[in-house]
């Protein structure tokens, strides 16, 4: 049920306005097919057709059978997508206020969302490692922690 909702939630904001060149950082990328996506600018300027997965923003691959495919079979396609996803938890009342809906287990790289309920710190369905919503270090903050704030999610995505 919960799974459910979060991939119904991801495929409403990627479909919406993800479709961002990874290289050029424009937003008018277009969708040929699937999650496969051409920019124009950027197939002008390295006079080469420039395709990208509008899912994960990395640069499709060049050859070989995925070339032409319209499934993106790059490594963590579906967790780099959640993970730039831009949409946050809006509720008052959860302990995971205004952190990203997604984050990545810092142990073992599981996607996971907070559920509102109790406070910041979540264990992991995999791996069983607790670690804070907020923070993304492995130990318990309460919500009196001064060194406790909401860290976005870009050192996840480069650790991938
Ligand atoms: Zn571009
Ligand atoms: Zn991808
Ligand atoms: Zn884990
Ligand atoms: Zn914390």
């Amino acid at each position: 049920m919960a799974s459910a909702l979060a991939g119904n939630r991801l495929m409403t904001s990627v479909a919406s306005k993800q479709t961002q060149c990874p290289r050029c950082l424009q937003p008018d990328g277009r969708v040929v097919d699937g999650h496969r996506s051409v920019c124009q600018r950027c197939s002008k300027s390295l006079r080469r057709v420039y395709q990208f997965c509008w899912a994960c923003r990395r640069e499709w691959p060049r050859t070989g059978s995925q070339a032409q495919g319209h499934a993106c079979t790059l490594p963590n396609c579906a967790l780099r997508a959640a993970l730039l996803s831009e949409e946050r938890i809006i509720d008052p009342k959860s302990a995971a206020f205004s952190c990203p809906f997604f984050r990545a287990c810092p142990n073992c790289k599981e996607l996971m969302t907070h559920n509102g309920v109790g406070c910041r710190c979540i264990t992991c369905t995999k791996c069983y490692t607790e670690f804070c919503f907020h923070c993304l270090r492995k130990q318990y903050c309460s919500s009196t922690n001064k060194t406790c704030f909401i860290v976005d999610n870009s050192a996840a995505l480069q650790s991938l």
